[in-house]
C-alpha cells in the first residue's frame, strides 16, 4: 500500500462532482483513502505524483479520455501495475470491450450498487481480474486511434479559433492604444494651452489693469478736476468691480504656481481656531446682512497646525464666501474643529442649494461651476453670485502641499453642503523645518 496510514488510495477520476462526492462516501468507510481528479490530464498528473493502490475512471472524460488514461497509465513502469478500474454504464458492451482492450483490469457497472462496490473494489485490490473477453484488439486500437485523431482536429480548431480572437483582440488593443496615446496628446496641447491662457490673463491683463485702476483712482480723488457725487458712485462700481477682476488674476496665477509647486509658501506652526477667527470677521457683516445665522462650534483647545497662515486663511475665506452665495438669505451656517487620530479636522456646513453627487467629484476640478458660467450675479456676497470655478481647486491645492485635503458633502439639491478639510496635528513648538 502506497499510504503511509496503510489505508488503500484509490484515485477517482470523474468530471462530475455528485459523482465524486458519491463514490467517497461510500468509499472512505470502508477504510479507503479516496483521491479524486476532475479530468483525464488531472488524473494523469495525479497518478504520477501519488502512485495510488487503485485507479477508478469514468470513460467519458474532459482533455484525454478514460481509454487514453489507462493507455498511459499502463505504458509507464512506475505506474502499470496500478489496477485500473473503468466505471462503464451496465448495456454499453462496447465500452467495457474497449476498457479491457485498453488495458483496464476491470469494470463496475453503473448506476453503482452501493452495498456492492466496495466488496468489489477490495477484490479488485486483492488481484482479481475480469476474464477477457472476446475482443477485436486491433480494430480497437484503431477506432481509438481514430477518435485521438478527432480528439487532435477539435482541438486544432479550438486553438486556431483562439488565435484568431487573439489577433483581434490584439488589434482592438493597439487600436485603444493609439487612440490613448493620441487623447493623451490632445490633453498635453489643451493642458499648453491653458497654461498659455493663463499666462496671458496674468501678465498681459495686469498691466493695462493697474492703469485703469490708477487713473480711476486718480479721477475718484478728484486730482483732475471736480468730481460730483454721482460720477463719484460709478467711479466706486468700477474700481470695484476692477478689484474682483484682480483678485481673480491673482486667484488664477496661484493657481498655476501651486500646480508648478512654485508658491513660496512660509510655514508657522499655527493655532487653526485663530486662523478661522480671522477669516471669519471680514465677513461677519455680510453675515448679518444676509440674515444668516452663524454656529462656532469649535474646539475650545488650541489646534496647532503647521501651515502658511495667509494661505489658510483664504482657504478659509473661500469656504465662507461659497456658502455665504450659496445660502439663501436667512439660512444657517455651523462652523466645527475638532481632533481626531493625529488629524486637526475643520468643517463648514450650511444650508443653502446643495449638490448632486456627480458634482460633489468634480467641484474642486479647475474651472468647474454647477451652475451656468453666464448667469452671474454681479453683487460679491449675494446669493447665488460666483466666481469663476477656482476657489475650491485653489483650496485643495494648498491643503494637499499642507499635508491635508478637502472633501464636499451634500444630501442632494436644496439639502446643504459640507465642507470637511484636515491637516496633521503638530506640537505647539515643533521645529517648522521638520514638521
Ligand atoms: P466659484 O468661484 O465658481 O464659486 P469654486 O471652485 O469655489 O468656484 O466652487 C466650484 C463650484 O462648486 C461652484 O461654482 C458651485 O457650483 C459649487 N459650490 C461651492 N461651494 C458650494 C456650496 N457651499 N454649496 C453649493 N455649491 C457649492
Amino acid at each position: 500500500m502506497t499510504s503511509t496510514s496503510q489505508k488503500p488510495l484509490v484515485l477517482y477520476i470523474d468530471g462530475n462532482d455528485f459523482n465524486q462526492r458519491l463514490v467517497r462516501k461510500i468509499l472512505e468507510p470502508e477504510g479507503f483513502l479516496v483521491e479524486s481528479a476532475g479530468d483525464g490530464l488531472q488524473g494523469i498528473k495525479k497518478a504520477i505524483d501519488l502512485v495510488p493502490d487503485l485507479m477508478l475512471l469514468e470513460l467519458n472524460l474532459p482533455y484525454v479520455d478514460g481509454l487514453g488514461v489507462t493507455m498511459k497509465v499502463k505504458s509507464m513502469p512506475s505506474l502499470e501495475h496500478i489496477p485500473v478500474v473503468a466505471l462503464t454504464s451496465k448495456r454499453a458492451r462496447d465500452d467495457q470491450e474497449r476498457a479491457l482492450a485498453s488495458g483496464c483490469d476491470g469494470i463496475v457497472e453503473k448506476p453503482i450498487d452501493v452495498h456492492r462496490f466496495a466488496g468489489r473494489i477490495k477484490e479488485l485490490l486483492e488481484g482479481r481480474r475480469e476474464g477477457h473477453r472476446a475482443i477485436n484488439k486491433t480494430q480497437m486500437l484503431r477506432d481509438f486511434s481514430a477518435s485521438l485523431v478527432d480528439q487532435l482536429r477539435e482541438k486544432v480548431e479550438q486553438l486556431e479559433q483562439a488565435n484568431r480572437e487573439l489577433a483581434g483582440r490584439k488589434a482592438e488593443i493597439k487600436d485603444a492604444y493609439e487612440r490613448s496615446q493620441k487623447a493623451n496628446l490632445d490633453l498635453k496641447r489643451i493642458n499648453k494651452l491653458k497654461e498659455n491662457i493663463i499666462a496671458i490673463t496674468s501678465h498681459e491683463l495686469r498691466t493695462p489693469l493697474s492703469l485703469a485702476v490708477g487713473y480711476l483712482d486718480v479721477l475718484n480723488r478728484g486730482m483732475v478736476g471736480t468730481v460730483n457725487e454721482e460720477q463719484q458712485e460709478l467711479l466706486r462700481v468700477s474700481l470695484e468691480g476692477l478689484g474682483r477682476i484682480s483678485s481673480l488674476i491673482d486667484r488664477i496665477g496661484d493657481l498655476s504656481r501651486i500646480e508648478k509647486k512654485k508658491i513660496p509658501y512660509e510655514f508657522k506652526v499655527v493655532d487653526l481656531n485663530q486662523v478661522f477667527h480671522r477669516a471669519y470677521s471680514g465677513y461677519k457683516i455680510f453675515l448679518q446682512l444676509r440674515a444668516i445665522d452663524f454656529q462656532l462650534e469649535l474646539s475650545k483647545e488650541p489646534l496647532w497646525v503647521r501651515c502658511d497662515e495667509n494661505m489658510l486663511e483664504q482657504v478659509f475665506a473661500n469656504l465662507l464666501k461659497n456658502a455665504l452665495c450659496y445660502t439663501r438669505d436667512g439660512g444657517k451656517l455651523t462652523a466645527k474643529s475638532w481632533i481626531d487620530s493625529g488629524r486637526i479636522h475643520f468643517s463648514l456646513q450650511d444650508t443653502g442649494i446643495g449638490m448632486s453627487a456627480e458634482d460633489l467629484d468634480q467641484i474642486f476640478e479647475d474651472f468647474y461651476q454647477v451652475h451656468d458660467h453666464t448667469y452671474h450675479k454681479t453683487g460679491t456676497f449675494e446669493f447665488m453670485t460666483r466666481g469663476i470655478g477656482v476657489g475650491l481647486t485653489f483650496c485643495k491645492g494648498i491643503l494637499e502641499e499642507m499635508g491635508g485635503t478637502i472633501w464636499a458633502s451634500s444630501d442632494g439639491l436644496d439639502k446643504g453642503s459640507t465642507f470637511t478639510l484636515y491637516l496633521p496635528q503638530v506640537e505647539q513648538n515643533e521645529s517648522v523645518a521638520t514638521a
